[in-house]
């Protein structure tokens, strides 16, 4: 093969090659004009090479961030060293609709890219290029896996009955707040209370119907709460709430309002009415706590002292006799 005949080919393969290649290849020069566009970017914007040379890449594409684009190839053509993006940081650089049929669910190609100094015979920087790779299968993958994380996440920490805080993740917050109190100061109250007579509901009316009153407890419960506050299932029928920046006065109102509001309260099942009381106790939070179980004590002797007063009553921490 003569040798003019065997470059000759050469080009042509390389052309074929340039335009079958799954990956993304724009040239631009100095002032952002287009000098190269291959198949991928004629396949996936719908312009065809002649429709973009020498145009400016901004007028093209008014979607592109110009200024961060700018900044990024200023750095390839003064530094002469390659550059990267990745999805994570920009999601994309060419706004490309997603037509993959198993990632269908993302509605824009996810790019990663690199930027590239193209030099001449003298060794000046006067191109670029720009690959471009669709990165939407692992990108859609990863968020993905990202969303399943975060749900299983809230599901650890949630109790199934009451989707409550579950004791675990209660006694987290309980402690974070611990911290955060004996550091910068504050007032934060502890309140724990404890369904009267339980035994009593599921021996009459059976289990499914304690349980319907533990879940229409948790519903009163976060009626009354504010967004701060924070609810757990504490244990079967205890149940604990961190009242934030709550005083003493503050806290007395918030027991009172849930005793009361429990005890007007009233499920049906199988056609019975059933009503049920709770004993609260708390404690406002005090330096002299070493740690957060020690506050948690505290609380749990008030409730223990209004549950050996009579039951349906709200007892302060700081108002029962020492022992
Ligand atoms: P007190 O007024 O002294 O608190 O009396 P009580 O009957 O409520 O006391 P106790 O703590 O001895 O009984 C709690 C009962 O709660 C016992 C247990 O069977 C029931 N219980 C705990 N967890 C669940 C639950 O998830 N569902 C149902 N239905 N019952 C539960
Ligand atoms: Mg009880
Ligand atoms: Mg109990």
């Amino acid at each position: 093969m003569p040798a003019a005949d065997f470059n000759m080919n050469e080009i042509h393969w390389l052309m074929d090659m340039f335009n079958t290649v799954d990956v993304g290849l724009v040239v631009l020069d100095r002032d952002y004009k287009v000098c190269i566009w291959n198949g991928f970017m004629e396949n996936h914007s719908g312009l065809l090479p002649s429709a973009v040379k020498d145009k400016d890449l901004f007028d093209l594409f008014p979607s592109i961030d110009e200024k961060w684009f700018r900044s990024k190839s200023e750095s390839v053509f003064i530094l002469k060293n390659r550059s990267f993006t990745i999805w994570e940081q920009q999601p994309y650089i060419f706004k490309f609709k997603n037509y993959r049929p198993i990632t269908g669910k993302a509605d824009h190609m996810y790019q990663n890219a690199t930027f590239i100094p193209l030099s001449n015979t003298m060794g000046e920087v006067g191109h670029i290029c720009i690959i471009i790779y669709d990165v939407t299968d692992e990108a859609v993958n990863k968020k993905e896996l990202e969303a399943v994380n975060r749900k299983l996440e809230l599901i650890s920490q949630t109790d199934a009955l009451t989707q409550l805080a579950n004791r675990g993740h209660w006694e987290n917050t309980l402690r974070q707040e611990f911290l955060r109190i004996k550091r910068s100061g504050g007032c934060s109250t502890l309140l724990m209370f404890d369904i009267d007579h339980f035994k009593k509901i599921n021996d009459e009316h059976g289990h499914r119907c304690g349980d319907e009153a533990l879940r229409n407890i948790a519903d009163l419960l976060r009626k009354t709460l504010r967004e701060t506050d924070v609810a757990g299932r504490y244990g079967g029928e205890e149940f604990a709430v961190t009242l934030l920046d709550t005083d003493k006065k503050g806290a007395q109102i918030f027991a009172e309002r849930l005793r009361s509001v429990i005890e007007n309260s009233s499920i049906f099942f199988d056609g019975q009415q059933v009503t049920m009381t709770v004993s609260v106790g708390f404690a406002c939070f005090d330096s002299s706590f070493e740690r957060h179980e020690k506050w948690i004590e505290a609380a749990d002797k008030a409730l223990y002292h209004s549950k050996e007063n009579g039951r349906n009553l709200v007892s302060a921490f700081s108002d029962i006799p020492q022992s």
